[in-house]
């Protein structure tokens, strides 16, 4: 466990002295080394293993998640993501040489990536560790400050980060709270905002961060399509699908929201569905360990709402009490339907059916650009026409969602679905200015061709 060197107020106390002491400790350099960064990463670690049970609990009881699942989407996913920036730290923060052109020489130029100041990080609910600290990871890598909003719908993880979170790591503050807390933190001057969560909010969020030109990262969600055809493996395609839209009980910001089949593969992969589904979660999935309940009663009655309409394939069973909803798919939903016009958030599955690729890309181009898109076919032109001819924050082949787990590649939305990634490299780079230093010798003075009184040698440089 680290030492405080900020003298942070406690939780609880002024969000504007909380603000105030933490760019206090920024413009004294405390967060600048790559040492202190390397420390506040030793320290993340350190928290995660030492408290591995206590956020199990914390997160079983806001999310119903199960041990195994909180540790293949959280804990070992912020783990992986801070060896990760361990391992990589020296080589981001070391400045990069550039080339000078003949005309500029004799100079030398490079690129020092710098800290942006005080980062603020709001957080939502669904993944409320990974979403909270992975952002954080990025900040301190960085050389940042930070100040971190938890979700207040994901209680139990919210008051283990307040309380974690300040004994282990310096010029880091933690606000808990809900739209008040929100808006005052908003209302202070940060350097960069990085919120995930709906675009609603990111409206507001985006709104009050053009007041002072700070930049900001809008981590948003959608409606994200898959595509199935009759090349793919079908059991593995419906194994992998059930996967990806029944963990966290649907609740997750890239998976599958609903589903274009062809007509070709449409009953192949109705027979395969409701066996991976019991293969996963038994045949009562209220009693499995592995599948979760809704976040709240609001979000409850709104996905019960949602399945109006189509026809029942598996599912459409509802527990209030418990906010429990059974992996349910629904086919032939008209596309009109509400559960095709909202983010559905939650374990329902839709499914309609297209005549080919071409028709699943006008589709998709018909509506907002979507965070991830899915699909499952052999078919190397209809995989060129949904890469060539779709624009989403993600693509990937043969499986929902795993393209997080990979540290290179940038992870964000585009249009709707958000602005900005992060994960990686691409995280260290959206809390830093890539600052651009020039050093040019007076002797000699090559720029006298360019000063005044101008004759025809200047038009040469
Ligand atoms: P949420 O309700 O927890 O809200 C997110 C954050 O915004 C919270 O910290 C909350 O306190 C704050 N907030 C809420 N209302 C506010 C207001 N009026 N003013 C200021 N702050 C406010 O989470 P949510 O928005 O329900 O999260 C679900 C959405 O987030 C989905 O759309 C999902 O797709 C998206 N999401 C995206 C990602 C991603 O990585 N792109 C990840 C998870 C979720």
């Amino acid at each position: 466990m680290t030492g405080t060197t900020a003298s942070l107020p406690r939780q609880g106390q002024d969000i504007p002295e909380t603000v105030a002491a933490l760019r206090a400790s920024f413009d004294a350099g405390v967060t600048r080394p790559t040492a202190w960064r390397r420390r506040q990463l030793t320290a993340l670690r350190s928290l995660l293993r030492d408290h591995t049970s206590a956020i199990e609990e914390a997160l079983y009881d806001d999310l119903r998640k199960g041990r195994t699942e909180s540790h293949l989407t959280e804990i070992g996913g912020v783990l992986a993501e801070n060896e990760h920036a361990l391992r990589h730290l020296d080589g981001w923060t070391r400045p990069r040489r550039a080339a000078v052109p003949l005309n500029m020489k004799p100079a030398t130029a490079r690129i020092h990536p710098e800290p942006l100041g005080v980062c603020l990080i709001i957080a939502p609910w669904n993944y409320p560790l990974t979403l909270t600290l992975n952002p954080l990871i990025g900040a301190l890598s960085a050389g940042n400050a930070a100040v971190v909003k938890p979700s207040e719908l994901a209680p139990a993880t919210s008051a283990l980060l307040a309380d974690l979170l300040p004994r282990y790591l310096e010029a880091v503050a933690v606000i808990e709270g809900a739209v008040e807390e929100t808006t005052q933190l908003l209302a202070q001057r940060f350097d960069h905002i990085f919120y995930t969560g709906n675009g609603t909010v990111g409206r507001i969020v985006a709104g009050a961060a053009a007041k002072s030109l700070t930049p900001v990262t809008l981590e948003l969600g959608g409606k994200s399509p898959v595509f199935i055809d009759e090349t793919a493996d079908m059991i593995v395609t419906a194994r992998r699908l059930a996967w990806g839209k029944f963990t966290n009980a649907g609740q997750t910001c890239v998976a599958p929201d609903y589903v274009l089949v062809t007509q070709a593969a449409r009953d192949r992969l109705l027979a395969a569905l409701p066996g991976v589904i019991t293969e996963m979660f038994g045949p009562d999935p209220r009693t499995s360990p592995d599948y979760g309940r809704i976040v709240n009663d609001r979000h409850f009655r709104r996905l019960t709402e949602l399945m109006a309409e189509g026809n029942l394939l598996v599912g459409d069973v509802c527990d209030a009490a418990e906010r429990y909803i059974a992996p349910t798919v629904l086919t032939d939903v008209p596309p009109g339907s509400p559960v095709m016009s909202q983010e559905i958030f939650g374990p329902i599955l839709p499914i309609l059916t297209v005549r080919d690729v071409h028709e699943a890309v006008d589709f998709i181009n018909a509506r907002d650009k979507p965070l991830s898109l899915y699909a499952f076919t052999r078919d190397t032109t209809a995989r060129r026409a949904l890469l060539e001819r779709t624009s989403s924050g993600g693509l990937v082949y043969n499986a929902p969602m795993i393209h997080l787990g990979v540290p290179n590649l940038p992870f964000g939305g585009v249009g709707e679905s958000g602005m900005g990634a992060y994960h990686g490299k691409a995280s260290f780079d959206t809390f830093s200015h890539r600052k651009p230093v020039l050093s040019k010798p007076t002797r000699p003075d090559t720029l006298r061709l360019i000063y005044a009184p101008h004759t025809s040698r200047s038009f040469a440089l």
